[in-house]
């Protein structure tokens, strides 16, 4: 930690605890048996589409991270996130094909960005623009607080994020302040998409991708799923951990919830790759899909954003 209590290090996020020794233990077994079976070299050359994300990458985490990302490219295609997407719709995916995102634009992406571009790998950057460029320290500690629930650190100003797009990574929306869109009203969600996508195309010219906070389902909702995509926006991704697999047929991107598999610079290479041979272990044909009570939902089209009125946590309950 700093002086101001931001994080620093690796260790100021990832404190070494009796749950996390526990988790390390359930996942060094789990690994040595499936390495031992060959099963983790089989489940990583299977054809399918991986979105590996990620927060933040410390200095003490950056040669962890360019070895991972090293590594699974010489096993996968790396493509952007744009073209990942358009492979997911399709269903036509013939080889092991990876892409790169970063939630809520903290400082410490910009170093892992130019790792990217001397491996050749361009990512996608998921910013909420009601936090982008503060540098009173009080308003980024009470906004980790009180949103992003883990330690203060530092964010990206406009002129980094911009400069990192004109490199040739993506910009994306994270909603405009990061709240938990499960519990917000339908209108407040409705803004927190269209300010967010509002100021994006201001600052950047345009936005296609959009991840929700948190990201998982009681993170969400049906009909700010919906709004996502009459407000212009081209995918809707979740944190749920999984990828998606070739299909026979092309689906439209209202059909899709992006799964997303949580990385992290820190870890051992073995426990990145464990999480990503798990998903493709447990992976269904239909994994591609909203739930299937939010499906019609969110399939409704419309001009109007929310014009069927109600609030987003009405259609949260799940099967
Ligand atoms: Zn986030």
């Amino acid at each position: 930690m700093d002086s101001d209590g931001f994080a620093t290090h690796s260790r100021d996020v990832n404190g070494f605890t009796l749950r996390e020794a526990m988790r390390c233990g359930v996942i060094e077994t789990d690994w040595f048996r499936m390495k031992a079976m060959g099963e983790v070299e089989e489940l990583l050359k299977t054809p399918r589409v991986h979105f590996l994300y990620l927060h933040h990458v410390f200095p003490d985490e950056i040669d962890n991270f360019r070895a991972t990302l090293a590594h699974v490219q010489r096993t996968h295609e790396m493509v952007t996130y744009s073209r990942a997407v358009e492979l997911v719709l399709s269903g036509q995916v013939t080889r092991p094909t990876a892409c790169v995102s970063f939630d809520d634009g903290l400082s410490t992406i910009l170093p892992a960005s130019r790792v990217m571009d001397e491996l050749g790998i361009k990512g996608c950057f998921f910013v909420c623009p009601a936090i982008v460029g503060e540098r009173d320290r009080e308003q980024v500690r009470r906004f980790a607080e009180t949103r992003l629930h883990y330690p203060p650190m530092d964010v990206l100003g406009w002129a980094e994020i911009e400069e990192m797009a004109s490199r040739g990574h993506e910009i994306g929306s994270h909603t405009y302040s990061h709240p938990n869109m499960g519990e917000v009203s339908l209108e407040q969600a409705i803004d927190e998409l269209q300010y967010s996508r509002d100021e994006l195309r201001l600052r950047l010219g345009g936005v296609k991708h959009f991840a929700w906070p948190s990201g998982r389902w009681d993170n969400f909702s049906a009909r700010a799923g919906k709004a996502v995509f009459d407000l212009g926006y081209e995918s809707c991704a979740s944190a749920i951990r999984g990828c998606h697999m070739p299909r026979p047929f092309a689906v439209d991107r209202r059909d899709v919830c992006l799964r997303r598999e949580h990385i992290m610079g820190c870890w051992p290479l073995r426990h990145n790759l464990y999480f990503m041979a798990r998903s493709v272990r447990r992976v269904g044909p239909k994994d591609y899909q909203w739930p299937p009570k939010w499906q019609r939902i969110v399939k409704q089209e419309s001009t109007v954003p929310g014009e069927d009125g109600g609030v987003p946590g009405e259609a949260m309950a799940l099967a």
